[in-house]
């Protein structure tokens, strides 16, 4: 007997009141389109489930791609059965047997979606128990913590059958939460602040300043490369990159160095801002956590935050550095990051940045630059990209966006 279909369970999805329809419905779409490879599978669900029917595709597979899907509690590899005890007896005692150990305990726990059925659930437990204490040896019901709990679900469809049960992300389908611009430099931080955005509903563009020929094309391929990483969680997605030598040469000539690192940050925010408005994104978010470096302060944060009404999003704020690479390291972005490739913040970075910048001093030197005219040609050589995991395409888009702006 094989594995014939997962069954996925919502979690926090289950608690959304009358947008639960809604959130079902991305979730659906978000797992049909992760699912698209394999052509046999077919997904369908109802208020409490989503099945995935595997119809012959390898089980394995697929709960590798569902193990990426944002709002998804959990879900569990399923022998489906007629409804009749003979066939659910035949499918508990083959689903023992592959996780069969001597003296092992187990329960069956059942549930009746469909009352109409001829046994309750207790005597269902009883029926189904009974078969496999006479078929093995040296196991036992245990009702606190068993070895195995059966799981047994009666629906009008059949008998649903599982003794798995594997964790799911959580969170919430990416497309239900608006978008934001992702500010992603090619360090550790950035990548994860994306990551929780999309755990959060949220889809993502990420925007990428580079400079060369003081950056190299290693530094702009490890953001793309990071960027696919991220995709595996979106399907697709956007990567914006922006030309910023122009900006950079500027302000190392003409801002006094301890605050050239403020202003530099407050250019990306300015043009960061522009391209969000221009692709119809509702905040901003970076891999800022407080304290990290001297552009972290709240002093510093306020400083640059000032050119913005936007909402900046920091999901890293208060995450310590440990944490975040325990998470750069779940979801493979650690090894890309620590690659010693330099992006244009190191490069230009000066060795005494201020840690409390004085907003009135930091006006009072941004006057040296023509921030319209350096906006202008820094927007006007964007280009931008489709990236996605599947096909490892990145289509240029050059054109099409030129004709957004
Ligand atoms: P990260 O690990 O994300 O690079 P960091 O600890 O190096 O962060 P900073 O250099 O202070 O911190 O950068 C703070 C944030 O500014 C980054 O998390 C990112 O969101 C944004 N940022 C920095 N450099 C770039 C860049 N070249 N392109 C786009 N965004 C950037
Ligand atoms: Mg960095």
């Amino acid at each position: 007997m094989e594995i014939t279909e997962l069954l996925i369970r919502y979690g926090e999805l289950s608690t959304k009141g009358k947008n639960k329809k809604k959130f079902l419905k991305k979730l659906y779409q978000n797992v049909v389109e992760k699912l698209k490879k394999f052509d046999q599978v077919s997904v369908g669900y109802d208020r409490d489930r989503m099945h995935v029917k595997l119809n012959g595709e390898d089980a394995e597979s697929v709960i590798k791609e569902l193990k990426e899907v944002f709002g998804i509690q959990s879900f569990s590899p399923v022998i489906r059965v007629d409804r009749s005890i003979e066939a659910a007896k035949e499918a508990v005692i083959e689903l023992i047997k592959s996780s069969y150990t001597p003296g092992m305990s187990f329960k069956i726990n059942t549930r009746r979606s469909d009352h109409t059925f001829l046994y309750d659930t207790n005597e269902i437990n009883r029926f189904l128990g009974t078969a496999v204490e006479k078929t093995f040896d040296d196991i036992h019901v245990k009702m606190k913590n068993p070895t195995t709990t059966v799981r047994v679900e009666v629906r009008k469809r059949g008998f649903f059958i599982s003794v798995e049960t594997i964790k799911g992300l959580g969170g919430l389908p990416v497309g239900t939460g608006g978008t934001g611009m992702l500010m992603l430099s090619g360090g550790i931080d950035s990548p994860i602040a994306g990551y929780l955005s999309l755990r959060r509903g949220m889809r993502i563009e990420a925007i990428h300043f580079h400079s060369p020929p003081y950056t190299s094309p290693q530094a702009l391929k490890k953001a793309k490369d990071l960027t696919e990483k991220l995709s595996h969680y979106a399907d697709e997605l956007t990567f914006i990159e922006v030309p910023f030598t122009e900006i950079q040469e500027q302000i190392k000539k003409l801002i006094p160095e301890e605050y050239s690192m403020t202003i530099t940050r407050r250019m990306m925010l300015r043009l960061t801002d522009e391209i969000r408005k221009k692709r119809n994104g509702l905040a901003i978010i970076n891999g800022e956590s407080l304290g990290q470096v001297a552009s972290q302060t709240l002093e510093s944060m306020a400083a640059i935050n000032e050119v913005t009404n936007t909402p900046v999003l920091r999901p890293l704020i208060s995450m310590d550095k440990t944490d975040i690479i325990k998470i750069a390291e779940q979801i493979d972005t650690y090894e890309l990051a620590i690659q010693p490739f330099e992006d244009c913040c190191t490069i230009f970075a000066s060795n005494r940045p201020k840690t409390k910048p004085q907003l009135q001093k930091v006006k009072g030197f941004e006057k040296a630059l023509d921030v319209e005219t350096l906006m202008i040609n820094a927007i006007e050589g964007i280009t931008i990209q489709k990236i996605s995991a599947e096909t490892n395409e990145r289509i240029e888009m050059e054109k099409e966006f030129t004709s957004l702006l």
